[in-house]
């Protein structure tokens, strides 16, 4: 941030990402959006940090998970994909807000606490580079980005490739989805070598079905990654 852009946050105070109030500068929301929108606060998945009805403090799967073995360890998220959380995720990801950055890897980090640590690596999911043109910028790059900025670990934007461009992914269902990634991703031929005997923490912007997760922390492994978690700002889960 630049000096100007300091001196007007001492100044004025920063908007709610959600609404139009104010509020005090790095929070991010209002106390109101704070409070309406979903984070993942009690007993959750340990493999992708879907919330689960029980005492916080026991390991347990989500019925997801259990279903589908994931080829990573374990897993953390920050939100439930819905209402003012699926909105944020979406003008992150197609709108051009990078102002949600920074208090969303804030967010992340909080959630991910017990799985953060110094010389992991925090790896984002890779785009395609024409959705990187049309798009400009890879939101689940600037998360971890910051995530490494707030955490002194290291980052690595170009570990990882996409080999070929998959159909969006909306509305396909999950074995359409592990079907679609499958192969599609891939370590870089020379910037996936910091992989090999890495501890990995994947980042991405969402876990819907973790067909892309599942691809990336494949990809790892076969760069020699030792071992792989995940860190997501929010994961979508079937309405009970
Ligand atoms: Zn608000
Ligand atoms: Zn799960």
């Amino acid at each position: 941030m630049g000096r100007m852009q300091t001196a007007l946050r001492l100044i004025y105070p920063d908007q709610c990402l959600a609404c139009e109030a104010l509020v005090e500068g790095g929070q991010g929301l209002c106390g109101a959006c704070w409070r309406e929108t979903p984070f993942v606060l009690g007993l959750a998945c340990d493999t992708c940090g879907a919330p689960l009805p029980g005492v916080p403090g026991e390991v347990a799967q989500c019925d997801d998970c259990l279903a589908r073995p994931r080829p990573w360890r374990r897993g953390r998220t920050t939100l439930v994909y819905d209402g003012r959380a699926r909105r944020l995720a979406l003008a992150l990801k197609h709108g051009d807000r990078a102002d949600i950055v920074a208090p969303a890897a804030a967010w992340m980090r909080r959630a991910g606490r017990d799985l953060l640590h110094p010389g992991q690596i925090l790896l984002p999911v890779p785009l395609h580079w024409t959705r990187l043109l049309r798009r400009r910028y890879n939101q689940a790059a600037l998360l971890a980005q910051e995530i490494a900025r707030l955490t002194g670990q290291p980052y690595a934007p170009r570990a990882l490739i996409r080999r070929r461009r998959t159909p969006p992914q909306k509305g396909a269902d999950a074995e359409a989805r592990f079907a679609n990634l499958a192969d599609a991703i891939a370590p870089h031929p020379v910037h996936g070598a910091v992989l090999d005997g890495a501890d990995v923490l994947l980042i991405d912007d969402v876990m819907t079905s973790g067909a892309t997760l599942a691809a990336s922390a494949l990809a790892a492994a076969s760069a020699g990654a030792a071992r792989v978690d995940t860190l997501t700002l929010a994961r979508a889960v079937r309405a009970p």
